[in-house]
Parts: structure tokens; sequence; C-alpha cells
């Protein structure tokens, strides 16, 4: 196979254990090619230091990582402010926290721009790329500009919106005719594969010519979805060793006589977080049997903190669970445990498998990983119940949990009602599907797919 180079916003060094399913898969594809590894250094200096640009290259392993140092100002202005304050919002239907007047394209195009000329002399030929994410969705149009040449693929990882929310974004036109100087996009599910293909043929009457072939702007790419997954045996091995299995011996010893209900999440409007806790407080309503048992753990790691609307959804969090726990609690049981702090990844497997339920409600998600790392970390002769939005990505792949609507509480509340009470055999059954899906649909198979379809013989020109 020709040398992979794969570019991200982050980078990862592939030989940490704290890197993750997706760093592992890519490492390993990157190892398999001697490939590169090209993103954002994580650091920022301030404009006008002449330290902006900057690129550093480190060998790990026969990887090699190169990255860029990024100015404070376009830092700012490429990921506070287009990816993260329109881009990320938008593709997650929010167009009322979207921020079109402040989000700032010009630094969005300067930094892509600037990645664009730093790898492009790092290029060989015959390579093959790989570019990951909302972040560098121009990333390709730039490094053609410069005259490269190679086969080029994009992933998005979050959701693509349908047409009239995509074109809410003032920019939406150069934003998809800059997807199309690729030769393959991926989309995490079908869902987001029928929108582009829905947009493109209303907005740029594009040509669909054959399975996933699509031509507009006197281009062709292919698009397909090739739904991400995780390492199963990686997560499985997490939770065999000590710090897994230390965290499920305490947590079953501290909450021995109660039924715990887990969610683990980025701290994020995506994610449902509101109105899980008020489903929740509906349980507790409406099935009183539960009070003094059903407690939920909920993790909000922080996330993006200096965007706005994550301050404002951090206080109604603390304010709903004070009154979850105010109204329903007893000296001896507190409804909601919540946490504004991550959780280590080597620990997420003991609290899943100590867990009767999984709540994972986001409004909208390109995937969730959480669902199916639940799922992975179950004992398979006693499983807990995933309860899973059926806006997240993975509902199309997992319909062996229960789905719900997140926006709907009784729904949600009857749902987690049914998985809390569920029989043994029903439990068993449904886990055993799902892990069979998840392993059959691992992210080594996610990675083989996208790049056997990356290396499939160039489209014939429109
Ligand atoms: N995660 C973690 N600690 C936390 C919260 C999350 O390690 O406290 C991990 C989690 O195990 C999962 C990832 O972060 O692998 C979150 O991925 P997901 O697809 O669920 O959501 P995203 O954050 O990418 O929107």
């Amino acid at each position: 196979m020709a040398r992979l180079v794969v570019v991200s916003n982050r980078i990862a060094d592939p030989r940490k254990t704290a890197a993750g399913g997706l760093a592992v898969a890519l490492g390993s594809a990157l190892a398999a090619t001697g490939g590169l590894w090209f993103g954002w250094s994580g650091r920022t200096v301030r404009s006008g230091d002449g330290g902006e640009g900057a690129l550093q290259q480190q060998r790990a392993g026969n990887v090699t990582l190169a990255t860029v140092d990024l100015a404070q100002a376009d830092h700012d202005a490429y990921y506070l402010g287009y990816s993260n304050g329109v881009l990320w919002p938008v593709f997650h239907n929010r167009l009322d926290l979207a921020d079109f007047d402040r989000g700032d394209i010009d630094g969005y195009r300067r930094v892509n721009r600037l990645f664009a000329q730093r790898l492009a002399p790092l290029l060989a030929p015959d390579d093959l790329v790989w570019i990951h994410d909302y972040h560098l969705i121009p990333l390709a149009a730039e490094l053609r500009a410069l005259g490269c040449r190679q086969r080029m693929g994009f992933f998005l990882h979050i959701p693509l919106p349908p047409p009239l929310l995509l074109a809410a974004i003032p920019q939406h036109e150069w934003l998809v005719r800059s997807l199309f100087a690729y030769d393959l996009l991926g989309f995490q599910s079908q869902t987001d594969l029928v929108h582009f293909g829905r947009y493109v043929h209303d907005e740029a009457r594009a040509e669909h010519r054959a399975d996933n072939v699509y031509a507009a702007f006197g281009r062709s790419v292919r698009a397909q979805a090739f739904p991400i997954g995780i390492d199963v045996d990686e997560f499985q091995r997490l939770g065999e060793a000590d710090d897994a299995q230390e965290t499920l011996a305490t947590m079953r010893e501290q909450y021995a006589r109660r039924r715990l209900l887990v969610g683990v999440d980025r701290m994020d409007y995506s994610k449902g977080l509101p109105q899980r806790l008020r489903a929740f407080r509906r349980l507790l309503h409406d099935y009183p049997e539960n009070r003094m048992s059903a407690t939920l753990i909920q993790i909000a790691a922080p996330s993006r903190e200096s965007v706005d609307a994550y301050a404002d959804l951090r206080r109604e969090l603390e304010g709903l669970t004070g009154a979850i726990n105010g109204e329903y609690g007893e000296l001896d049981w507190m409804p909601v445990r919540y946490m504004h702090r991550a959780v280590a990844r080597k620990r997420l497997p003991g609290l899943y498998r100590a867990s009767a339920v999984a709540l994972v409600t986001p409004l909208r998600d390109g995937m969730n990983l959480v669902a199916k790392e639940f799922v992975a970390a179950q004992d398979p002769a006693d499983p807990g119940v995933l309860v899973l939005s059926r806006f997240a990505g993975a509902a199309e792949q997992m319909g062996d949990a229960l789905l719900v609507n997140p926006y709907d509480t009784d729904a949600v509340a009857q749902a987690t009602q049914r998985a809390l009470h569920m029989p043994l055999e029903e439990r068993r059954a449904r886990n055993d599907r799902l892990l069979a899906g998840l392993r059959a649909h691992d992210v080594h198979w996610w990675q083989r797919q996208f790049l056997d379809a990356l290396q499939t013989p160039p489209l014939p020109p429109p």
C-alpha cells in the first residue's frame, strides 16, 4: 500500500494507551505504511512573535508526527470561532446557537491554508491523504491549489445536517464546493449521506452518476457511509486491567443496595443532558419503586469552556441536579451523582460494568462511542441495558438497544423503567447481538473500508 498521511486537528501518539481506539486504529494503519500524521501541535504563540506556523517533526516508532504551532488569534478564529462557533452547532441542528457574526471564516481559511503550505512539501506523489473532520473541510482544496495531485479522502466525524440547515451557513456553497476537491467523502451514517446527496442535488444540481458517485463543480467525488467503531478487544483488555477492576469493585461496594444508571459525556449541548436529567426525574416521579434505589452517575467532562453556550449549560445542569436531589434525596440516598470532571478512560470499563443501565440520549450525535463502549464492557452473563437516542449515528447499527426520542421525557422515563426491569434472558440476547455487531464493524474494519475505497481506481472526469 502507498504511504498513508493522516491529517487531523489534534494528533495523538498512537503508542500511548490513553490515546483511545481511533488513535490506535489510525496508528496501526500509519505504522503499516511508515506513515505521517500531521496536525496542530496544541500550542499557541502570540501573534507577531514569529513562532507561528513553525513545523516540528518527531518519530513515534516508524510513524512521523508532524505538527505546527498556531498564532493565538488564528487558533481562536479557526477553532473557537468558525469550527466550534458555527460548524459544530449547525451540523448538530442548533442554528440558534451558531454565532455567524463572530464565527471567523477568514481565520478558518487562513489556518487551512497554513496547514496546506506546511504539509504540501512533506507529501510524496503516491501518498494517500486522509483528512479528518469539520476543522479541515477546505484543506484538500488548499492542497490542490498548491498543485498536490495525491488521492485525498475526508471523513466527517460529526453529522451532516439536512440541506436547509446547512444552507443557513453564509459560506455553505464554498464549504460544499471544497468537498469536491476530495476523491472520497466518508460519513458516519446513511442519514448523513442522504443529506449530502439531497444538498448537492438541490443546491449544486449535482449528477448522481453511479452508486455513490456525485459530479458537480467540474469534479467527481465518491461519497459513502463508514460508521466508525471501537477497538473491542482493546477496550475489553482495558476492562480486565487493574484500574478498571478497582473501579468496578469500588462501585459495587459503594452502591451495593442501589441500581446504577450511567451517563458519560463531554459537557456539550448536543448530548441532551438537561433532557436526560428531566427524564430521570420523571422516572422517580412516575415509578416510585425506584426511589432509594436508582442512582444516576452522570459524568460531564469539561469541554470548550470558553464558548458561551457551554457556561449556560453548566449552570442549567447544576440547577437541575440540585433540584432533583433536593426533591427526592434521602439521608442515605442521593438520586444524582453529577461530576463536572473527566473520568480516566482506563476506569470507564469498570464504571460501565457496574451499571444496570446506560443513558446515551444525545439530541444529535455523529456516532457516539460511549454507547459502543458500554456494550463492550458488559458481563455477557449478566449485562446491563443500553437506552440510546435514535438521533445518535450509532442508532442505525444498534437496533437492539432501547431506542428513544430524547426530547420525549415520558418515553425516556418509560424506556429507562423497562431497562431497569428487563428479564435476564432478554438482556443477554440483546447484548449478544449488539456485541456481535460491534465486532463485525470495529474501528479496524472502518479504517480498512475507508482506505480500500480511497484506493479504488480514480473516477473518470465528469
Ligand atoms: N471519555 C473519557 N472520559 C470522560 C468522558 C468521555 O475518556 O470523562 C471518552 C469516552 O470513553 C469516549 C469519548 O471520550 O471514547 C467520547 O466519544 P463520543 O463519541 O461518545 O463523543 P464525543 O465526545 O466524541 O462527542
